[in-house]
């Protein structure tokens, strides 16, 4: 009788909530599950600690990729090209081309961890040897539901999100909005010199990129311009609150958030690193 090919089955850790909650929920569902993180080295030392609390949390090792390489490799392989959403080779690299070969030819099932009321595509695999499921929208779990499985276990959510960032990925991430790099400004100045630093002239054309739309980190973080990013930011918030009277606060912030995104013609990309 021929052997039966062994299945693995992998879920990828973003540092976000909803794939956190997701390796809370199939932890006794599919104990042989294998939990990675595509570490960029360039995430927010808080995600470190969340996914040091998720993995006792699960009594597993989450393994990290790219435990070598980094943003920085790659930085300079790109010729020193801050990527963009339309420049987007980080996440190609950093994450699904190390997802792939730690996947390699056996037969994988992914668990991706998109809820039930969302509509956006998730930027997977698409080798004939991987099979993603969305145990979530399976199940009709929405974000309250994600919500209530990290309050219960005990994890909670991200530590990002108490300063207000709704997304995990790298501290740069382009496409963060301008109300989370003042807040990136704030709690982590550190972190905002270290990504002012990379925008500079791109050695082969002299084209000066920068992480945020239409404007440099030096000009976002003058003072008369954070105020004006704040402002509008409580504006769009009380909007969206007087629209959304029955829904929940991190909803409304979600909403906002979202509402504000400056040109996302193409959101796959965020989602792998930010589920
Ligand atoms: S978090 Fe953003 S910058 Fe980092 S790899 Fe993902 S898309 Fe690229």
């Amino acid at each position: 009788m021929a052997e039966q090919k062994k299945v693995r089955h992998i879920l990828s850790l973003s540092g976000g909530k909803d794939s956190a909650a997701l390796a809370i929920y199939m932890r006794d569902r599919v104990p042989e599950m294998e939990y990675i993180f595509s570490d960029t080295q360039k995430e927010l030392p808080e995600t470190y600690e969340y996914l040091d609390r998720i993995a006792s949390y699960l009594g597993k090792e989450v393994v990290r990729l790219n435990a070598d390489i980094g943003f920085d490799h790659w930085y300079e392989m790109y010729g020193g090209m801050i990527p963009s959403n339309h420049r987007r080779w980080c996440t190609r690299a950093l994450k699904l081309k190390p997802f792939e070969q730690y996947c390699g030819d056996q037969e994988v099932v992914n668990y991706v961890g998109l809820r039930a009321e969302e509509n956006r595509g998730g930027y997977i695999s698409h080798k004939s040897n991987i099979t993603a499921v969305y145990p979530f929208k399976e199940d009709g779990l929405v974000l309250r539901d994600i919500e209530e499985i990290l309050r219960t276990s005990g994890v909670g959510m991200p530590p990002y999100t108490q300063w207000g960032r709704t997304r995990s990925g790298c501290y740069f991430c382009f496409y963060q909005q301008k109300i989370e790099w003042v807040r990136l400004k704030e709690t982590h100045p550190d972190l905002y010199d270290k990504a002012k630093a990379y925008e500079k002239p791109y050695e082969k054309t002299g084209n000066f990129f920068t992480w945020s739309q239409g404007e440099s980190l030096s000009e976002l973080e003058q003072p008369a311009r954070m105020e004006h990013i704040k402002r509008e930011h409580v504006i769009r918030i009380e909007r969206q609150k007087s629209r959304n009277e029955n829904v929940t606060l991190a909803k409304v912030f979600a909403d906002a958030e979202s509402a504000q995104e400056p040109d996302d013609d193409d959101e796959q990309g965020c989602l792998v690193c930010q589920l």
